[in-house]
């Protein structure tokens, strides 16, 4: 493995701007070592390695002609396959989008092109985003880097494991009810989902809209920070983009890894996100972490949320409406795939047929359910409970932070799983987000970070916070500061525990 893949995006950022090391040779690295692990994680569904070494060359000429640039100017960044760009095809994971190339550039991507980061290659996920292991992709399962048979999570796998693997030292993703906080956990590595609002949707391929988030995906809290900080701010282009004025999260990372800052900081732990069946080695690392905190001088409050118990069944009444009706546009008259039946036939049978050989399982069941919970009849009996839990949800939040300052709790009940259980157990993998949706739920910010390995598998195990709305900042702050702790304590930073496996080093030549 060479250094350069291995440096944080925010060390790598201070080479390239040192000139020690060019643009593109940050992008070669990683592209070298795309092509020789990705046989076997399956993280990337397209690269372009022509399209990213003329970006990563033009960063190297407006820095050779003194232009002012950015903290992350030439640090390769992967862009999970939700999000349309212009270089590279976009699918999001689906047989329907197959070979479809997008005539612009998500917000995100332009603003992270315009940051000078380069882009390296598109990452595989869950279909359309419907998933919590990424195996309800078109394109195949993602491998999870620490140990090849089991997931990385879900949808945003390919994200968090292009990362976790040194493929990549920043990724994009998308968070509806926990694709980047719950891969991030079962990777090892570090995954913010914004408050809502915070960074445009525009061209991020809408799965449920009002749940929808793009944030990002690293493996130090300062990195995650730094991208926030580039993607971050309102875009007229999204109507539910905030006008807010946000401060440098990069900023509040970089005090928070004083510590200081947990001197007093009111920490809840809520008694609903305290699941039965929480994995015994999960949870001894969760109640370290605590006693961390109250060592360093956090006071520790139980609090109660009484409506989080149904926030997954709201969820999945909420997010498969939303989802039916976001993707009736492929009609196979707009966009990608197109079926004639044998023969011919009608506009009506022409989209059936699309439609049936063009969405995988998950996506056609969830629309289904969010066709049938919107029919008339049964609307208010399903969508509208639903949204009044909803509403129940964020009071228990508004309630909860008028006594703490963050949420603590385990960002999935367990580690990493193998591949294969998705099928026979499609409920429990549900279940697996009973942590992270109350947060999308309430439109609040989130962050998973490691906090070591359980016993049983030694697999990683993340630990997710929760502020208030427009507090992002502050879980930056408590975020570096417990992975501060973290490092010393383990003597080493977290992502350099990932086995360089002698399993992730046959190239996809080879496999
Ligand atoms: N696992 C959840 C689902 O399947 C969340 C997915 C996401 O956040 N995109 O819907």
């Amino acid at each position: 493995m060479t250094e350069l893949i291995t440096l944080t995006a925010a060390d790598l950022g201070q080479k390239l701007a040192a000139g020690e090391v060019s643009a593109v040779e940050a992008a070669q690295a990683h592209l070298d070592r795309i092509e020789s692990v990705d046989g076997e994680l399956n993280a990337f569904l397209a690269t372009n390695a022509e399209a990213s070494l003329a970006a990563a060359a033009e960063v190297d000429a407006q820095r050779s002609r003194g232009e002012a640039l950015g903290e992350l100017a030439g640090v390769p960044l992967a862009v999970k396959d939700v999000l349309v760009t212009t270089d590279m095809p976009t699918t999001a994971a689906s047989k329907i989008l197959q070979g479809y190339r997008s005539p612009f550039d998500a917000t995100v991507v332009a603003k992270a092109r315009a940051a000078g980061l380069v882009n390296i290659g598109k990452t595989n996920m869950d279909e359309f985003a419907m998933g919590s292991s990424n195996e309800n992709s078109a394109y195949g399962p993602v491998h999870n880097p620490w140990d090849l048979t089991r997931v990385p999570g879900g949808s945003g796998g390919g994200s968090a494991a292009a990362v976790a693997a040194f493929a990549a030292p920043l990724a994009l993703g998308s968070d509806t009810g926990g694709s980047i906080r719950q891969p991030a956990a079962l990777t090892g590595t570090v995954g913010f989902k914004p408050t809502y609002g915070g960074v445009s949707r525009y061209g991020a391929i809408a799965m449920a809209s009002s749940l929808d988030q793009v944030g990002s995906c690293a493996r130090t809290v300062l990195d995650a920070a730094l991208l926030q900080d580039v993607i971050a701010g309102h875009d007229h282009h999204d109507a539910t983009s905030l006008q807010h004025d946000w401060p440098s999260m990069a900023a509040a990372a970089r005090s928070g890894a004083s510590r200081d800052t947990l001197k007093g900081l009111k920490v809840g732990l809520v008694k609903q996100l305290m699941l039965d069946g929480v994995q015994a080695g999960a949870k001894a690392r969760f109640d370290e972490a605590v006693a961390l905190l109250t060592a360093h001088g956090a006071e520790v409050i139980e609090i109660d949320a009484p409506h989080f118990e149904y926030a997954v069944a709201a969820y999945y009444l909420l997010h498969p409406a939303e989802a039916s009706s976001n993707l009736a546009k492929y009609d196979s008259v707009r966009y990608g795939m197109r079926v004639t039946p044998d023969g011919g036939g009608t506009v009506e049978d022409v989209m059936s047929a699309t439609r049936a050989a063009g969405f995988g399982d998950e996506v056609k069941r969830r629309i289904i359910l969010g066709t049938y919970a919107l029919s008339a009849g049964y609307y208010d009996a399903y969508y509208g409970s639903a949204q009044k839990v909803r509403t129940l949800i964020q009071r228990d939040f508004a309630d909860a932070f008028g006594e703490v300052d963050v949420i603590a709790s385990l960002t999935a009940p367990t580690t990493a799983w193998q591949i294969g259980r998705a099928e026979s157990d499609p409920m429990q993998t549900y279940l697996n987000d009973a942590t992270t949706i109350p947060a999308n739920m309430a439109g609040i910010p989130g962050l998973s970070l490691p906090i070591g390995l359980a016993d049983e598998d030694s697999l990683p195990v993340g630990l997710q916070l929760l502020a208030p709305a427009f507090d992002d900042a502050r879980l930056f702050t408590t975020g570096a500061a417990i992975e501060s702790i973290i490092t010393e304590r383990d003597g080493a930073p977290f992502y350099t525990k990932v086995p360089s496996h002698g399993a992730l080093t046959t190239g996809k030549a080879d496999a």
